[in-house]
């Protein structure tokens, strides 16, 4: 046990950066040197206040991240001090119906760490050995937080079957609508990300893929015209907007896949006339399998994830309450990573 720096969502937009005992590792835990931390979509629900029923007023949150291992429990052998890693945040109960049926990461009863429990905006986190994927050390630590959103954009594009020569539509362009496009792409798809945020589209013709801005073009008409009236044989629902919603069905092709990827704040109104005419599928994703992360170090070890362009912003620790700040109001930054302590290998 050392003395260690954690920074606690303390309630309405705040982080109180605190001193606590770091937690020696049980059994089969792990204790990990925290390198960096990624703000996600959640975390800044969790800032604004959305989620304080669920989490509290005192919590650390927190959970794409990389580290280095530090030491581990006496039954732990898939990972040893030393490794780099990243941590898949999801505890399972291995009981319920969803377990049975080998939908772990969908359990009836799952644990979200980094919200149901601790998370990683603090130096040192220990997690249960099964969480742990390790990485090739020549991956940098800062790239690898992008690698539990990359799982994201994985599962997703596993679920909606993408093949090479699909015309696929993602609709919103933040990170997750970033990755999914660039996994989508490197799955072969030609791939056209819809949004209105100009620099989000600016980034996106910088990473090579396509763009169309709803503000400015009718969105479904555009997608009719370059697929010659066909449609996207896959579109991905990354706005939880209601706009999104409809543009999703308008704009896939007869017997297309649609990949419910947001969401939703409210029930959104889906055009169900659109699934009986088509034939649409429509799919749901959350979260991701393991075979998703494994998926995802080698998209970002290749560099065929440009990690570095998405990263618009790395504050330390002590800064994170600026860092949130900036995030939710910022309309250039795209992915902010907190360094949370000093390791480095
Ligand atoms: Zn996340
Ligand atoms: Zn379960």
């Amino acid at each position: 046990m050392t003395d260690i720096q954690a920074a606690y969502y303390t309630g309405n937009k705040t982080f109180s950066i605190e001193t606590k005992s770091s937690i020696d590792p049980g059994d089969d835990e792990v204790e990990i040197n925290v390198a960096f931390c990624g703000i996600c979509g959640t975390d800044l629900h969790v800032y604004l206040g959305h989620m304080d029923a669920r989490i509290g007023d005192h919590r650390v949150i927190g959970h794409e991240m990389s580290g280095v291992v530090n030491a581990v429990g006496k039954n732990v052998s898939n990972v040893a001090v030393g490794d780099h890693v990243v941590v898949r945040p999801l505890d399972a109960c291995g009981q319920c119906a969803a377990c049975e049926r080998g939908h772990q990461h969908i359990c009836q009863n799952l644990d979200f760490l980094g919200l149901d429990t601790d998370g990683a905006f603090q130096e040192k986190w220990t997690v249960p050995s099964h969480t742990l994927h390790k990485l090739p050390t020549s991956l940098p630590l800062e790239h690898a937080a992008l690698i539990e959103p990359t799982a994201v954009a994985c599962h997703d594009v596993k679920r909606g079957r993408v093949q090479s020569g699909d015309d696929v539509l993602v609709i919103g362009g933040g990170p997750i609508g970033m990755l999914v496009a660039m996994a989508a792409k490197q799955a072969g798809g030609n791939v056209t990300v819809s949004e209105i945020n100009t620099h989000r589209l600016a980034m996106a013709e910088k990473l090579g893929i396509g763009t169309l801005n709803p503000s400015e073009v009718d969105a479904a008409k555009t997608v009719l015209e370059n697929t010659n009236g066909k449609g996207a044989d896959v579109v991905f629902e990354v706005s939880g907007t209601q706009p999104g919603v409809d543009l999703m069905t308008a704009a896939v092709a007869t017997r297309g896949r649609i990949v419910m990827v947001a969401i939703h704040a409210t029930k959104p109104e889906v055009d169900l006339f659109q699934f009986f005419w088509k034939e649409i599928e429509m799919l749901g994703a959350r979260v991701y399998e393991p075979e998703d992360y494994d998926e995802a170090i080698k998209l970002v070890a290749s560099g065929d994830i440009d990690a570095k362009t998405l990263i618009t912003g790395i504050q330390s620790l002590s800064e994170i309450g600026d860092a949130f700040a900036e995030l939710s109001s910022n309309p250039t930054a795209m992915k902010t990573l907190i360094k949370c302590s000093d390791v480095t290998a």
